[in-house]
């Protein structure tokens, strides 16, 4: 059986408590984690501050040919990984591959691209009022990151957190999923592969406690994903303080077919966009609002393809949806969708356990419509595999729609008409928006919510640089031994 260890200074410790890694598709126990005490987080923590001088002096260049390495060290696991992510959280052979592969593309494109968004800037200074300065700002990394991340992706998520902190200078400690320590102690094992410094990068592993040690700990910043309670509690922790926050929380993403969509690209995106990885993704399409003109041949052609899904486990070929990850990820779904049924919403397929997989957590891929706000299944976040359908009038009720819920995190619009979908594209409260496609992380594009679905970015130009902080440096560069507004005052 696997064991994930704790990662403190370039060793790996063991623990007296354990928690069990679960496969969701058969309940069987595929590995353990030892739980770190609070003295271990603190070790943790001393360690990454200790090596953070080294890291930080080692310079730009060096740190990416590290993280060259590590892009390497993935792409050369990838089948391991793959396999590992499945038996974890269920997820489907193929997508696990796509998120091994992409982990590297990520990482790679910190090691090569990103190099260039330290270069500062040079701020030209009022010389009528302030004659003979210089000004310019270096970005300079804070220090020792904290980096908690969930279990829906639990190497990509982590690594694109993980690799931007570590490019601009941070030393980390990261806090896998309770759920998947065993991908989490492999990015420890990657990363020392790859001959990154002992203490650049600890792991820490336990449950929401071990969270909350590590944001009240010496840290200078926390990267967050997770949940809306979870991170406003990271909050709430994190301001006594002062710590800074990034946080990438859930979302209720919209996805808005106009009436002149291409039917059967509205259809097939739509059905992936809310059914990948078992519906278990932040920017799931989670509200479907589809305008009447095209309404029920949608909705006739979407849940005839709902209903085609093969549900199964993840390692099996020809299988399309996994388990949920946990019992409890599985209640919760189930207690949504009998509130919505309660509660007067039309199920037109799906709705229950399916037959013949005693053991796992699966759950049939499910359509609800007659949806209103007040249900669960549209106040809250739907994380599983049920679909939400809405019917608007016309594109402005749409958006309208679109515009209620809490969440502003991804939406989608699907229209053939460019002017059109750009047009309610901009009106649209969300802090990303596909169109025509939908779900996709590009390495060089900003990844994250407004609002309710958290503050801060990941990837791209700006989810690198917030990783570090801006320095100005101002420079007088006259001969004058004095200034207009040094003491003594009132000279003339
Ligand atoms: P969660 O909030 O339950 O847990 C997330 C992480 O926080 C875990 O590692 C957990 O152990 C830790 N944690 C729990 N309590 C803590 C505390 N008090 N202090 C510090 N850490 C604590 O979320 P989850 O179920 O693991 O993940 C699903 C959620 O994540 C969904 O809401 C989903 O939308 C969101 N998510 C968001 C994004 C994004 O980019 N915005 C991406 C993926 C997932």
């Amino acid at each position: 059986m696997k064991e994930a260890r704790n990662l403190v200074g370039g060793e790996w410790q063991s623990s007296v408590l354990h928690l069990e890694s679960v496969n969701p598709a058969n309940r069987r126990v595929i590995g353990l984690a030892h739980i770190a005490s609070a003295d271990t987080v603190r070790e943790a923590v001393a360690a990454a501050r200790a090596a953070a001088q080294g890291w930080r002096e080692l310079g730009l260049w060096a740190r990416a040919s590290h993280l060259a390495k590590l892009a390497d060290a993935i792409q050369a696991s990838a089948d391991a990984l793959k396999r590992l992510i499945t038996a974890e959280m269920g997820r489907p052979l193929p997508e696990a591959e796509i998120e091994v592969l992409e982990s590297a593309d990520m990482i790679r494109f910190f090691a090569e691209d990103a190099k260039s968004f330290f270069s500062g800037e040079s701020l030209p200074i009022n010389p009528a009022l302030f004659p003979g300065k210089l000004s310019y700002t270096i970005r300079e990394p804070l220090g020792v990151v904290g980096v908690i991340k969930p279990w829906n992706y639990p190497l990509e998520l982590p690594l694109w957190s993980i690799g931007a902190a570590l490019l601009a200078g941070n030393t980390v400690v990261f806090k896998p999923s309770e759920l998947t320590p065993l991908v989490g102690a492999e990015i420890g094992r990657l990363a020392q592969e790859s001959g990154l410094p002992a203490g650049v990068l600890n792991i820490v592993h336990g449950a929401g406690d071990t969270g909350e040690q590590l944001v009240d700990s010496d840290i200078d910043m926390i990267s967050f994903t997770g949940s809306l309670k979870t991170g406003q509690r990271v909050m709430e922790v994190a301001a006594k303080r002062v710590l800074k926050v990034s946080l990438e929380l859930g979302g209720s993403d919209a996805c808005l077919v106009l009436g002149d969509a291409d039917l059967e690209e509205a259809v097939n995106g739509t059905l992936w966009g809310r059914f990948t990885n078992c519906g278990q993704v932040c920017v799931s399409a989670k509200r479907i609002i589809v305008v009447d003109s095209i309404a029920d041949r949608f909705v006739q052609a979407f849940v005839n393809r709902v209903a085609a899904l093969r549900v199964g486990d993840g390692s099996s070929a020809d299988v399309d949806l996994g388990p949920l990850v946990s019992d409890a990820q599985r209640d919760r779904l189930i207690g949504q969708v009998t509130d919505a049924i309660e509660r007067g919403a039309t199920l037109l397929v799906g709705g229950s356990v399916p037959p013949g997989q005693p053991d796992g957590f699966f759950y049939s891929p499910t359509v609800l419509t007659d949806v209103t706000d007040d249900m669960r299944v549209v106040a809250e976040e739907v994380f599983g595999p049920v679909a939400v359908i809405f019917r608007a009038h016309d594109a402005d009720h749409a958006l309208q729609l679109a515009n209620q819920s809490q969440f502003c995190l991804g939406a989608s619009v699907w229209s053939q008409s460019l002017d059109r979908a750009l047009g309610v594209a901009s009106r649209i409260r969300a802090g990303m928006v596909w169109v025509n496609e939908i779900n996709v992380a590009y390495p060089n594009c900003p990844w994250g919510g407004i609002s309710r679905s958290g503050s801060g970015r990941e990837l791209g130009r700006d989810g690198v640089l917030e990783y570090t902080s801006s320095k100005h440096v101002n420079i007088d560069i006259t001969d004058e031994k004095t200034r207009p507004w040094w003491f003594p005052y009132g000279r003339s």
